[in-house]
């Protein structure tokens, strides 16, 4: 019995034997961009009343930490611009240390540099920032509406309140693929870490998928026409999807997540919950499990939970399987990044 009162939970270990211990937990679908490889131009959001409330969100996130997820991941849509999202941060806040290990986000920074000291008293100690390129136009573009220095001076906040910052940087093929060593150079001189993403086929945005993706084995052999790249094998600084190495010019880490040339499904720890309670256990596949049904339909919505919680884990696949198709095709997935939560 935990806390002499309640049973101790089983931990979430699903049928390869893997154990989930990190959630990625979106708080809204919406967003102040719309990035063109995440959302149509034109997105239509979802009505309020169908996201989990902030009370909710809590109650999942203890049901997870309770059976032994150590890290959270705030995300969305752009976590942000949720109006009571600091409140979240501040309630989960409070079980750092208490099973919780860590509370982080990723955000595309346009808000940090209001939030950025509130975020840091809640106890977060690092923050991913997407950015995908350091010149105001091919900014715009590729965000449709964004201005890169309300992004650089949430970065900048974000450091002062002395938060530790990663850049992500989806590689876009016209877009971006040729100032992607000047980036990793600013990102390196500020010490930030920074990880290169492949484009994944989810949702339709409107946008020709084959006309941004670009293979990141073809950045690195690029990189490496003009760096010293080692493979950093440590198995904890690889937990995850990222691969990364050090640059022996620039001092700093890079990463690399490429789910398309190379998948690294096999250690998976994660599972991801939507705004709206849908527990996705892969990024790169549909199958789902409702836990808002849980939590609104049950006299015993903790029994209730849990049960949706097991459901879940039993049907986590053993690997997604991606592939790249042209528009007009059907998306490999019909849902959005923004959706799921990245
Ligand atoms: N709005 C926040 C942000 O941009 O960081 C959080 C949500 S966003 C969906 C999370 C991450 O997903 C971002 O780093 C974004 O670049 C990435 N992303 C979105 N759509 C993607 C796609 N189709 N392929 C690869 N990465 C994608
Ligand atoms: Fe918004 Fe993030 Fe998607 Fe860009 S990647 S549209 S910032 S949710």
């Amino acid at each position: 019995m935990a806390d002499g009162l309640l049973p101790a939970r089983a931990p979430l270990i699903d049928a390869f034997g893997r154990q989930v211990s990190y959630l990625r937990l979106s708080v809204t679908d919406r967003c102040d961009l719309r990035c063109t490889y995440c959302m149509a131009e034109h997105m239509q959001f979802l009505p309020k009343k169908d996201l989990l409330t902030l009370d909710e969100l809590e109650q999942v996130a203890s049901a997870f930490i309770a059976r032994g997820v150590r890290k959270i991941r705030i995300t969305g849509g752009e976590p942000l611009v949720r109006k009571d999202i600091l409140a979240l941060f501040e309630r989960l806040g409070k079980q750092l240390g208490h099973g919780l290990d860590e509370l982080t986000l990723t955000t595309n920074g346009t808000l940090l540099s209001q939030y950025a000291g509130h975020l840091k008293r809640c106890g977060i100690e690092r923050v991913n920032v997407s950015l995908d390129s350091l010149d105001p136009e091919a900014f715009q573009a590729i965000t449709r509406r964004g201005d890169l220095h309300k992004v650089l001076d949430g970065v900048d906040a974000a450091l002062e309140a002395g938060l530790k910052v990663k850049i992500n940087t989806v590689a876009l093929k016209h877009d971006n693929a040729d100032s992607i060593p000047d980036m990793i150079e600013w990102a390196h001189s500020k010490g930030m870490e920074m990880t290169l993403i492949e484009v994944m086929p989810l949702g339709d945005t409107g946008e020709d998928r084959i006309d941004q993706y670009i293979p990141l084995p073809m950045i690195r052999d690029q990189l490496e026409t003009r760096w010293t790249l080692s493979d950093l094998s440590d198995q904890r600084v690889n937990a995850g999807p990222s691969r990364y190495v050090r640059i022996s010019e620039t001092g700093g880490k890079l990463g690399f997540i490429t789910p398309l040339t190379n998948n690294f499904c096999a250690g998976c720890n994660r599972v991801r919950v939507t705004c709206t309670g849908r527990i996705y256990m892969c990024l790169g596949q549909d199958d789902h499990v409702d836990l808002r049904a849980a939590l609104r339909d049950s006299a015993m919505p903790e029994v209730a939970l849990n049960e949706a919680l097991d459901k879940a884990l039993f049907r986590k696949p053993e690997k997604h399987d991606f592939a790249i198709k042209r528009r007009g095709d059907r998306p490999a997935l019909p849902r959005h990044m923004s959706v799921t939560g990245g």
